[in-house]
């Protein structure tokens, strides 16, 4: 009866443990944006990488590598194309264009070497 008690305190307890840490985490901050690749929010500071090609001064070309939580030896987050939705290797990479004479910030996420074959 005794161990009843002191089990039924201890459920209680992790119960009051874990709601607060449940209920604040994700008011701190909004994301500013989600991985193209993997979806995960970015928080300030997390970063998408990628590597910006010119082709000529009418197209901006940016292969898009994942974020820190889909890229790099310890990443798990599964990866996949958000045009055709098929998944995306680690070392694969998706295009996406800009047009330099409007904005070159603007991107126009074109897909994988998949379901757009001709960037590559
Ligand atoms: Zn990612
Ligand atoms: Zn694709």
């Amino acid at each position: 009866m005794i161990l009843f008690a002191i089990g039924l305190g201890l459920i209680a307890f992790l119960i009051w443990m874990l709601f607060p840490i449940a209920v604040r985490s994700p008011v701190e901050e909004k994301p500013r944006g989600f991985c193209p690749l993997c979806a995960h929010p970015l928080m300030k500071g997390e970063r998408v990488r990628s590597d910006q090609t010119e082709i000529g001064d009418i197209e901006v070309q940016t292969r898009i590598k994942g974020c820190q939580f889909c890229m790099g030896p310890t990443a798990k987050r599964k990866r996949s194309c958000p045009v055709c939705k098929k998944d995306v290797k680690k070392d694969e990479v998706i295009l996406a264009l800009a047009d330099p004479r409007v904005d070159r910030l603007k991107l126009k996420i074109k897909g994988c070497k998949a379901c757009w074959p001709q960037g590559f």
